[in-house]
């Protein structure tokens, strides 16, 4: 998720916000106000041990201040636990890949697989990002992003579950044009957005750093403390909806 990329995200997801609030359907319902959730047991329990192989002078801190603010607040899920579809035709060294970067998040967190992507929470596309061309009116110009390893998008949505709340969910592109640690480093790291890491680490080894480094970096301990941060943190998603 570059900053481009992270503004596509922020947009849509306003434009859709403001949709559903004019939506007819609902006209009276109103936001929630923010409030944080209980923190999920497996990020209460994230004093030790931490990700094998990382250094002992490992610096404790967090980048909890480089978390983007969104319109609902913190992008934390409420429901547990959160499941995962990878969209692909055939078992494949990508899905392997993929399933490893669940794998590596499920350590710390509730996150399984699921088959239907119509129902869950987070869908990985087997599929290059797309990219969206902006116009420079003043430069009279195209500005042609990069291509990317990878990238997450976010959506809400009125989940009507009893009891009506607010909602989200990610789909995620990961390039299959990689080695396969690779696709899973770049997974891991837009696994890492998708569990609210909605911003970049400064520290080459953290997973939510935002250059392809070419050892990917497991998930580390300022991912985990910023992660545990995020989850303290307050957000209108999940708590039920007034009509
Ligand atoms: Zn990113």
């Amino acid at each position: 998720m570059g900053r481009f990329w992270r503004w596509v995200g922020l947009s849509g997801a306003i434009a859709l916000l403001i949709l559903w609030l004019t939506a007819p359907a609902s006209p009276a319902a109103k936001l929630p106000e923010p409030r944080s959730h209980p923190l999920p047991a497996a990020l209460q329990q994230l004093t030790a041990p931490m990700p094998v192989g990382q250094a002992a002078s490992d610096s404790p801190e967090d980048y909890f201040d480089a978390i983007e603010p969104t319109p609902v607040g913190a992008l934390v899920w409420s429901r547990f636990p959160v499941t995962v579809a990878i969209q692909d035709n055939d078992d494949s060294q990508w899905r392997q890949s993929v399933r490893g970067a669940i794998a590596d998040w499920a350590v710390y967190f509730p996150l399984v697989e699921a088959a239907d992507p119509d129902t869950a929470d987070i869908v990985v596309m087997r599929s290059r990002p797309p990219r969206t061309i902006r116009i420079d009116r003043e430069q009279r110009r195209l500005i042609i992003p990069d291509a990317q390893h990878g990238q997450a998008r976010y959506t809400f949505y009125l989940e009507r579950h009893p009891p009506p709340h607010l909602a989200h969910r990610f789909t995620l592109y990961l390039n299959p044009d990689q080695p396969p640690h690779r696709i899973q480093g770049t997974a891991r790291h837009e696994l890492g957005h998708a569990l609210g890491l909605w911003g970049h680490s400064p520290n080459p080894n953290d997973a939510l750093y935002p250059s392809q480094v070419s050892d990917p970096p497991p998930i580390s301990r300022r991912d985990l403390r910023t992660l545990r941060r995020v989850y303290q943190a307050p957000t209108r998603l999940g708590w039920p909806i007034q009509p």
